[in-house]
């Protein structure tokens, strides 16, 4: 628990949130500032800011109720789509540091989208960074 984390807050009940689920690792609840209706939110219990300083079977018992609360946000909120997003850092447009993933019901026309500015790979640069990549997960570990 960080004390002063809205998040910890939220799955000690210290703040009323609208919860929609909870188990042993996990509580999902509504977002207070919705994408679109039904915009919710999976956390882990324990704090840790960033998806990559929780322990990798943590993670996995964090979002094994992910397919049923997708499929319920779905069926619930009749959209016809879902995004799936994570925000690691403030670069990425973390604003709350305690881990997070939103589940955003996605109807077309919705006005939502994103900016999604593909580039291209000049000459050897998918090749550099590919191998950067393979270098840094032998170095990562499990
Ligand atoms: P981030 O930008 O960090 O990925 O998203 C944080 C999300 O948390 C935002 O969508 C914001 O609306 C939501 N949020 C922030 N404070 C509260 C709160 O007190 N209660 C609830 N339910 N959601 C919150
Ligand atoms: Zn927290």
């Amino acid at each position: 628990m960080s004390a002063d984390c809205v998040f910890c807050k939220i799955v000690s009940g210290a703040i009323p949130s609208l919860r929609l689920f909870e188990d042993r690792h996990a509580v999902a609840f509504l977002d207070i500032a919705p994408l679109a209706p039904g915009h919710t939110l999976l956390v882990p219990r324990r704090h840790a800011t960033r998806l990559i300083d929780l322990p990798p079977d943590e993670l996995a018992d964090v979002v094994r109720p992910l397919p049923r609360l997708a499929r319920a946000v779905l069926e619930a909120s009749g959209a016809e789509g879902l995004n799936v997003l994570q925000n690691n850092g403030p670069a990425a447009g973390q604003v709350v540091e305690h881990v997070h993933i939103h589940l955003i019901p996605r109807r077309r026309g919705d006005g939502l989208g994103f900016r999604w500015n593909a580039g291209r790979y000049g000459a050897g640069e998918a090749e550099d960074i590919a191998a950067r990549l393979r270098r840094a997960l032998e170095c990562a570990g499990a």
